[in-house]
């Protein structure tokens, strides 16, 4: 990890050009790679020797970006892949199988309720959802031998709750299991997990990080803390890898390299869901400029913000960033500069009239994304939840008539005179 300010780090930490090289990082556009003799590629297949084999496990360009994100979330290594839904699938994969459980907060994206209730439920992978008002006891009577790891989101999905990290890192070590933290909307310019105990975050890189809405990707980043040797729990961890032919990670790799080695060589590798070239460096540029992002986006939505909470055909504003909100003091606590660019806010007369605000935006568009630099709205219970159930919706914090309100980082005067205008048509 180097010891500059994440600022720098966007910019700075990954890629070292030596003498005469290019200052900019390459796109290597290659599938394959050149050996000069047959025993390198030997030591390569057995891990012994380190670079590259094939781009479905590793390529030079990821390698910089994946350093980068290391280095800015302050983890040992990283790995990307095609999508955040690929991150927090292998990040899971990767230490459960089927038979056994995990917990989940209950408040996250809709996409990964989906994945953990419907698709690792049919291989035979259980998710125990707990919500932030149960107690510890509560949530411990779900905990069981079978139990593998705890999930959550920095800021949700678009309920913006905020995960109370330091609290579910003591009860997951409490169990010797880890916290897998989804860093998402808060990005690690905004609130860094392993700060906060965290063993593993994983991002879709689609949203703040790319910044653009171009390229759809994801990544996991290992804080190499986690104690898989000292555990009874992970085999897969500590046992020898007939795929691998008899590989054992934590002998080979040591305690901190374990996870995140296993999760390209063994995961990426059989279930390849890689991220190329050009997305990874499209990806870089985005990361350069995003601390200025960042800062921009947090400033906006407070202004916003605080423009809806006094206007009287709002019914309620949520930012966890904005006083009075409900999740101002854990806000405080882990994003004290700021929690993001989103915030949600539902119109007088429910469901019928935030649609009807929405239809009359001009500069915020419609659309299914969200956290770019162009401001847009969309309505969760229509479209990205439209599969959840009136329960699960409840239990995601997403009213029906919450409009997702995703603030860019135009000037904040004609994203207000938008929303102006168009809660006169309401
Ligand atoms: C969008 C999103 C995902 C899924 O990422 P994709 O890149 O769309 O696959 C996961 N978690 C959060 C918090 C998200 O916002």
């Amino acid at each position: 990890m180097s010891s500059y300010k994440i600022d720098t780090k966007c910019v700075q930490s990954g890629y070292e050009p030596a003498n005469g090289e290019p200052r900019v990082l390459p796109i290597v556009q290659s599938t394959t790679y050149k050996y000069s003799d047959v025993d390198h590629v030997g030591d390569l297949f057995d891990l012994k020797a380190d670079g590259h084999m094939y781009s479905r496990i590793s390529n030079p360009t990821l390698a910089c970006v994946e350093a980068k994100i290391a280095d800015m979330e302050g983890g040992v290594g990283a790995m990307l892949v095609s999508s955040g839904q690929s991150a927090s699938l292998l990040s899971i994969l990767n230490i459960t199988s089927a038979g056994q459980n995990f917990i989940s907060m209950s408040s996250i994206y809709g996409g990964t309720i989906n994945l953990f209730a419907v698709t690792l439920q049919r291989l035979g992978i259980e998710v125990r959802f707990v919500t932030p008002d149960m107690t510890d006891e509560e949530i411990e009577a779900k905990i069981d031998e079978n139990t593998r790891l705890f999930f959550g989101e920095t800021v949700a999905n678009p309920a913006l709750v905020v995960f109370d990290i330091e609290r579910y890192a003591n009860l997951a070590h409490k169990h010797g299991i880890p916290l897998i933290v989804d860093n998402t909307f808060a990005t690690p310019v905004l609130c860094r997990p392993f700060e906060h105990g965290a063993d593993i975050v994983v991002h879709s890189t689609t949203k703040y990080m790319d910044g653009h809405a171009t390229v759809v990707g994801g990544v996991i980043v290992d804080s190499g803390k986690f104690d898989w040797e000292g555990s009874d729990k992970y085999p897969e961890m500590n046992e020898p890898d007939e795929s691998y032919h008899g590989v054992i990670y934590t002998k080979q790799f040591g305690n901190a390299m374990a996870y995140i080695t296993k999760v390209r060589v063994q995961l990426l590798r059989d279930l390849g869901c890689t991220m190329a070239a050009l997305p990874a460096f499209i990806l870089n540029l985005g990361l350069e400029t995003l601390a200025v992002r960042m800062e921009k986006h947090c400033s906006n939505a407070l202004a916003v913000a605080k423009y809806l909470q006094n206007h009287p055909k709002i019914d309620w504003v949520s930012y966890p960033s904005l006083p009075g909100d409900s999740q101002y003091e854990l806000a405080q606590k882990y994003l004290p500069d700021g929690c993001c660019g989103v915030i949600s806010f539902g119109v007088k007369g429910g469901r019928e009239a935030s649609v009807r605000l929405m239809d009359s935006l001009k500069l915020a568009a419609i659309v299914v994304h969200v956290a770019d630099a162009r401001t847009s709205a969309l309505h969760p219970a229509s479209a990205t939840h439209r599969q959840l159930t009136d329960e699960q919706l409840i239990a995601a914090g997403v009213r029906p008539e919450l409009v997702r309100f995703s603030v860019g980082i135009e000037n904040p005067a004609d994203i207000i005179a938008d929303l102006e205008q168009a809660l006169e048509q309401v």
